[in-house]
């Protein structure tokens, strides 16, 4: 059950707190209180913007495994539209470390694989402090984030090196408050019970 205080983003109902991240509605099912990834239809991201924040989602890989590595139940959450916490059915998958289910993608591997089966719901609790800039775009101070995953810790007050990508290096890139986004990355991934509390 959310907080008093938070701020609920997805209560099963209806996708009206999100757009597409190419402008118009969120095209994601919704039913049975969960949204689900519809391939092709692209990231969708909050209406509203946020800094620092402590962000709670449930997520669910397809009960039926299909594909293997980075091809199973792939997904993710990006903080702030640009750091990508990793999405994936991760039980008895290997795929690279740094691009495990809890990483915070190509940067930081999380400290233990903390997955459930797939078909089982899983929660995400991520404690993020935006990163802040200076004046003429240089980093003043870099992102920062805890997440536990099922109730374990997985990240420990990292730091993040910049924006995700997917090859090469990070860096980082002016901004102010962004949404939060969810990856398509064209497994029909389902999430529910999303709340955050600015900070
Ligand atoms: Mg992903």
């Amino acid at each position: 059950t959310p907080p008093s205080d938070a701020i609920i983003l997805f209560d099963g109902k209806n996708l009206d707190k999100w757009e597409s991240e190419k402008g118009g509605p969120a095209k994601w099912d919704v039913k049975n209180n969960a949204m689900t990834v519809v391939k092709g239809a692209g990231v969708i991201k909050t209406k509203q913007q946020f800094e620092d924040f402590q962000l709670h989602i449930e997520w669910r890989t397809p009960a039926e495994v299909k594909g293997e590595s980075q091809g199973r139940g792939n997904s993710g959450i990006f903080m702030q539209e640009f750091y990508e916490l990793q999405v994936l059915d991760n039980y008895n998958n290997r795929t690279y470390s740094n691009g495990q289910a809890g990483s915070f993608y190509k940067q930081k591997i999380p400290l233990v694989n903390a997955c459930k089966k797939p078909g089982e719901w899983q929660t995400y609790d991520v404690i993020w402090t935006a990163p802040r800039f200076n004046d003429d775009g240089s980093l003043k101070s870099p992102a920062r984030a805890t997440v536990l995953q099922n109730g374990v810790l997985v990240e420990n007050n990292v730091e993040l090196e910049g924006q995700t990508q997917y090859i090469g290096k990070p860096f980082y890139k002016k901004h102010g408050a962004k949404s939060i986004a969810l990856q398509d990355h064209g497994n029909p991934v389902s999430f529910r019970n999303i709340w955050i509390r600015e900070l």
